[in-house]
């Protein structure tokens, strides 16, 4: 009941009041107990090389089944824990709990593979970022060889001397360091060379359209042949088709990732993927 005669402004505007902006309030509160109340959990998707079959890595991906808003995605949410800050602690428990799994897997016997973590743009600019980063490597046991952490292009340009010095510090304690969502930024091949980086990782809209649009194969192309000469691993994302795979391989792209292999899955799915290090041996 909206009451229009002007007299209630208040009233008016409150009842009028932008159901997206209500919606991201609502999410707000509910994100600030999602951790308490055991609400996030991570699932893993594979990342296999495109020549070998092997599965080299896996990307964690943070997955949030809300008591009152059911399931909600992390392109909605992910954005509203940044704005607010609780990305933080959200962050700090998602590489907790992924290089926690990591060392299990390889504890269990299973051949080593590599975990991918995902940074938000203000946990990059974290001053504690290099302790937090290294106290979970001690306190996991995980060896710094098997994590990965995945920037994006837009994240490392927002100060781009900060990032660098940054992302060396990182590399100092042997992580190693994807550019997410590349081509969706700007960064020029100059800054590309400045990031001490090991894998890029091709953005998934570029491998959505490789087979109908000749620009994307020609980004695509492009993006691969960049990463040779810079000597980077190069990933495609969101890849969902055999064509997209053929296309891949016949430019040299390294490794793959996307609901043609596997969607991201919960870690007791993701054993049913991995090798035994005996099976290996015999
Ligand atoms: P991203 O890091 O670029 O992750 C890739 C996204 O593509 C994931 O979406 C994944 O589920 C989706 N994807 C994978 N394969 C395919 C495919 O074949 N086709 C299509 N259409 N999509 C595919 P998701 O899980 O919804 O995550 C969205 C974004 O949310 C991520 O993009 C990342 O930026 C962010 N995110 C997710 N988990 C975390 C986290 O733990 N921390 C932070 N900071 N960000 C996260
Ligand atoms: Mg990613
Ligand atoms: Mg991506
Ligand atoms: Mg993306």
């Amino acid at each position: 009941a909206v009451k229009t005669s002007g007299k209630n402004n208040y009233q008016y505007y409150s009842s009028e009041m932008n159901q997206k902006n209500k919606r991201k309030m609502l999410l707000e509160s509910a994100l600030r107990n999602a951790l308490n109340h055991n609400e996030l959990s991570i699932y893993y998707q594979p990342k296999i090389n495109i020549h070998t079959k092997e599965l080299t890595g896996v990307e964690a991906l943070l997955r949030w089944n809300s008591t009152e808003h059911g399931t909600v995605s992390p392109t909605e949410f992910i954005p509203i824990a940044e704005e607010s800050g609780l990305i933080i602690p959200i962050g700090e428990w998602v590489l907790k709990t992924a290089c926690k799994q990591n060392k299990l897997w390889q504890d269990s016997g299973y051949v080593p593979i590599n975990m991918s973590i995902n940074l938000s743009a203000r946990q990059f600019q974290q001053n504690n970022l290099i302790p937090v980063i290294k106290e979970t490597l001690e306190e996991t046991q995980l060896d710094s060889k098997y994590l990965n952490l995945e920037i994006t292009e837009t994240m490392a340009m927002i100060n781009i001397n900060q990032s660098v010095t940054k992302l060396k510090q990182l590399k100092e304690l042997g992580v190693s360091l994807s550019l997410d969502d590349f081509g969706t930024g700007y960064s020029s091949l100059n800054y590309l060379k400045k990031f001490p980086l090991d894998v890029l990782k091709i953005d998934k809209s570029f491998i959505h359209d490789i087979i109908s649009d000749e620009q994307s194969t020609a980004i695509v192309k492009a993006i691969i042949s960049v990463s040779k000469s810079l000597n980077l691993t190069v990933i495609a994302e969101g890849v969902e088709t055999i064509e997209q795979l053929e296309i891949l391989k016949s430019e040299k792209c390294d490794l793959a990732q996307g609901y043609y292999y596997s969607p991201p899955i919960p870690a007791y799915e993701l054993e049913k993927m991995l090798t035994f290090t005996e099976e290996l041996i015999k």
